[in-house]
């Protein structure tokens, strides 16, 4: 019975591995992607909405390039406690990729998802750390789209869409998904 305790233990802790990002110990995309699943569903039972945001660190390669490998890392984490530290307990925060994380928003509608992304984007932009005696600053890009009949991989196409159209007009802010509109506009002056 004790081997069976031991094996089981195991085999919960392999299970949360599994979702985790290691560096980051946040959600990794396997884990967001059945969260989105899951979210879906649960949206269309209670008539309720949900948007995604999707975010990217800018001109990271530069962070690496000047500071090394190590303090991209470190950057990597801290972005991540901002990230989990500005979202509910029922949002969900993940590594998406590189420097690219995926917030999702259970009831949130674009406007409200908006107003989020420019308060993590403000405060991202505001922050700066120490890493080995040097004072960094970075700021990051986001593009909010909202969760419509098409589904979860429509909404995030143009989650990805509107973060590379904030890439475009400068970086360091918001662009939102609008639909009917041919082009995103930025949600924020
Ligand atoms: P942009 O503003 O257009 O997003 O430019 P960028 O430099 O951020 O984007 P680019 O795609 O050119 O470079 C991303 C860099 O992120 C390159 C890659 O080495 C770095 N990166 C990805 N994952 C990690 C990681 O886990 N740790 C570190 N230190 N760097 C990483
Ligand atoms: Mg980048
Ligand atoms: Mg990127």
């Amino acid at each position: 019975q004790e081997a069976n305790q031991r094996l089981l233990r195991y085999q919960q802790q392999l299970e949360r591995m599994a979702r985790l990002d290691p560096l980051t110990e946040l959600a990794n995309r396997r884990d967001m992607l059945e969260r989105l699943e899951q979210e879906q569903k649960r949206s269309e039972r209670a008539a309720s909405v949900f948007a995604v945001i999707l975010c990217d660190i800018d001109d990271f390669k530069r962070v690496n390039d000047t500071y090394g490998h190590d303090c991209g890392d470190a950057a990597l984490i801290m972005i991540a406690k901002l990230l989990r530290a500005n979202i509910r307990t029922h949002d969900l925060a993940a590594r998406w990729g590189g420097e690219e994380f995926l917030l999702l928003l259970p009831d949130t509608d674009a406007a409200q998802a908006a107003t989020l992304a420019e308060r993590i984007r403000a405060a991202a932009a505001a922050m700066t750390f120490a890493h080995c005696g040097q004072l960094i600053a970075l700021t990051m890009t986001f593009g909010v789209s909202m969760h419509r009949a098409a589904g979860i991989h429509a909404c995030l196409k143009e989650a990805d869409l509107t973060l590379y159209q904030g890439k475009a007009q400068g970086k360091n802010r918001v662009v939102l998904f609008q639909a009917g509109l041919a082009h995103p506009t930025p949600a924020l002056p």
